[in-house]
């Protein structure tokens, strides 16, 4: 059977409504096309960062379209040199269009990572949660029961694969508010919703205090592997949707 192959622009149209990229305007990634390669889809490959490594790994699967959260324009291109012009030369010898969703797919209710890392940790949710650039990006959500720290933690590792660093202000577990990434600063919305426990990705020496002062307990499990969840689940939605292939990249930093 021949391999299902979909058009670039049609299905990048599709992306970008689908995955709300014009509810941030604001956002520093140049989220959407970034480069554009093969203008036929055969195999999409997800990953969480734009790198050399993902990009050969990307040719050697025969990747048409690769989908990224951290993508490689931020702000604007003033030149194609260095160290981005052998990125790009990358992706554009091998025919490989780049695709960037920052932080819609932070947001995003149904494929965010933070939506996604409360559906992993089975965690119902109650609201938003976390403020970044002036609009809510994670969710907050309460355990069915509550429970100690170390055994959170524990739970955490298990299912993402990490060591998560933790800091316990003696707050049992219950309602847990969620940013991925560099979220660290979400804690500022953690004294008027009520949480007891911070899941974000990088450690923050910059948060002990406050969380020491709020009493809410603090867990970093890594930017990287926070990152994961949104784009297994964009790969998997295209997988049903489109029947297209669909390729998880994997990269980890363990940061
Ligand atoms: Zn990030």
């Amino acid at each position: 059977m021949p391999m299902k192959s979909l058009s670039l622009d049609k299905l990048v149209l599709f992306l970008d409504k689908e995955l709300g990229l014009a509810e941030f305007p604001r956002d520093e990634s140049a989220n959407g096309l970034q480069v554009e390669g093969s203008k036929r889809v055969r195999r999409i490959g997800l990953a969480v960062d734009a790198c050399a490594y993902v990009f050969r790994e990307a040719a050697a699967l025969q990747v048409d379209l690769l989908i990224v959260h951290h993508g490689l324009i931020w702000g604007g291109v003033r030149a194609v040199t260095g160290l981005l012009r052998d990125r790009i030369r990358l992706l554009l010898d091998n025919d490989i269009s780049l695709y960037a969703c920052h932080l819609p797919l932070d947001w995003h209710p149904s494929y965010g990572n933070n939506a996604e890392l409360l559906r992993l940790l089975g965690i119902r949710g109650t609201g938003e949660f976390g403020e970044y650039h002036g609009r809510r990006i994670g969710y907050r959500g309460r355990l069915k029961k509550k429970t100690s720290l170390n055994s959170f933690v524990a739970r955490v590792d298990s299912l993402l694969g990490t060591k998560a660093c933790s800091v316990d202000f003696g707050a049992a577990v219950e309602n847990i508010g969620v940013v991925s990434g560099g979220g660290w600063s979400a804690l500022y919305d953690a004294e008027r919703s009520g949480i007891d426990t911070f899941l974000t990705g990088e450690p923050s020496h910059s948060a002990y205090t406050l969380a020491e002062e709020m009493k809410v307990n603090l867990v970093f499990a890594g930017h990287y592997a926070t990152e994961t969840p949104g784009v297994k689940a964009v790969g998997r939605m295209l997988s049903e949707k489109f029947g297209v292939e669909s390729i998880f990249i994997d990269h980890p930093t363990g940061l």
